[in-house]
């Protein structure tokens, strides 16, 4: 039977972590602010913007909330970045994605300045973490290394398998997987035989989106399984990209779904705000 990694309790601990750091800053007179910018009434969007602020208010973060009409110009909302750029009082700028069709993604994630971009998404700091340098890294990548180090899991050495390679979720985690001395494959859609890549790993990370996609023949016994993937069955219930109920008795330890990856992400966009304050 696998240990089941407990995000939820992981990501509360991360929370209680930042929130006596942020107590401390204040008392100093420094207090960290994200911006927050939703265009449009995407409800799963609303959803996630309210889970930031009321994660915000939990660790002593000040959020300022945008809430822009879906009609908002590209011109307009490359403006209020430019101000929120501009701002001393504002360390991080968070522009939640997707933004509405006619947007050009890149270019209004590429506004943001590099030193508030509290996602991890600019170009700049995607270099960064690509050569070793500090910069912000991608929340749910940096959300899993978290989950990995504080159950106690070695990465140093192991071979590190992540299927998908997305800028957001794969690229990132195959990229600190390495930072921490793993030996990693990056699988994606055109990888030849994927069961006996996955097979080999002593990690596997799961981005695959699609659900209940890796079952026990694709995990080799013992393994660490990380399932990054979230999606509401018709059923209403979540499950991940990891058909659990095949893979966990193999395991040696494995992330529900919910309650694994998905509380961490916020956890780490938290960590990201107060380091956009304080080197350490
Ligand atoms: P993307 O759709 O951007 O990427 C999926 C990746 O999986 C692609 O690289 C694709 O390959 C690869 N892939 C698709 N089908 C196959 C296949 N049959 N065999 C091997 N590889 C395949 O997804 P994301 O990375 O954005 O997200 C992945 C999952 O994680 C989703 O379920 C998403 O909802 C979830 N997610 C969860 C978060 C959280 O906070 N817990 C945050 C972000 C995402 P190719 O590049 O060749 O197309």
């Amino acid at each position: 039977m696998a240990k089941i990694i407990d995000g939820k309790a992981i990501s509360l601990a991360v929370k209680d972590e930042i929130k006596a750091k942020t107590a401390e800053l204040q008392a100093k007179g420094i207090t960290a602010t994200l911006a927050v910018i939703l265009v449009g009434e995407d409800p799963a969007s609303q959803v996630y913007v309210k889970n930031k602020k009321k994660a915000c208010e939990y660790c002593g973060i000040r959020s300022l909330s945008y809430e822009l009409p879906a009609d908002t110009s590209e011109e307009k909302l490359l403006e209020l970045i430019g101000e929120l750029n501009d701002r001393e009082d504002v360390n991080g700028i968070l522009v939640q994605l997707p933004l509405p069709k006619g947007m050009d993604e890149d270019k209004v994630l590429d506004a943001i300045s590099p030193d508030k971009d509290v996602d991890g998404f600019h170009p700049v700091n995607v270099g960064k973490l690509s050569i070793g340098k500090k910069g912000f890294v991608s929340c749910t990548p940096a959300g899993v290394i978290q989950l990995l180090k504080r159950s106690g899991i070695e990465i140093s050495g192991k071979e590190c398998v992540v299927v998908g390679r997305s800028n957001i979720v794969g690229k990132p985690m195959s990229m600190l997987l390495l930072k921490e001395n793993g030996t990693v494959t990056v699988c994606h859609s055109r990888t030849r035989d994927l069961r006996e890549v996955t097979g080999r790993a002593d990690i596997l990370v799961v981005a695959i989106g699609k659900p209940k996609f890796i079952d026990a023949s694709y995990v080799k016994d013992g393994a660490v399984v990380i399932d990054v993937g979230i999606h509401r069955g018709e059923d209403g219930k979540l499950c991940g990209d990891v058909d659990y109920a095949s893979v966990e008795p193999i395991a040696s330890a494995i992330t529900p779904v919910p309650g694994g990856v998905g509380p961490m992400t916020i956890a780490m966009l938290m960590y990201n705000c107060l380091s956009s304050v304080c080197e350490d």
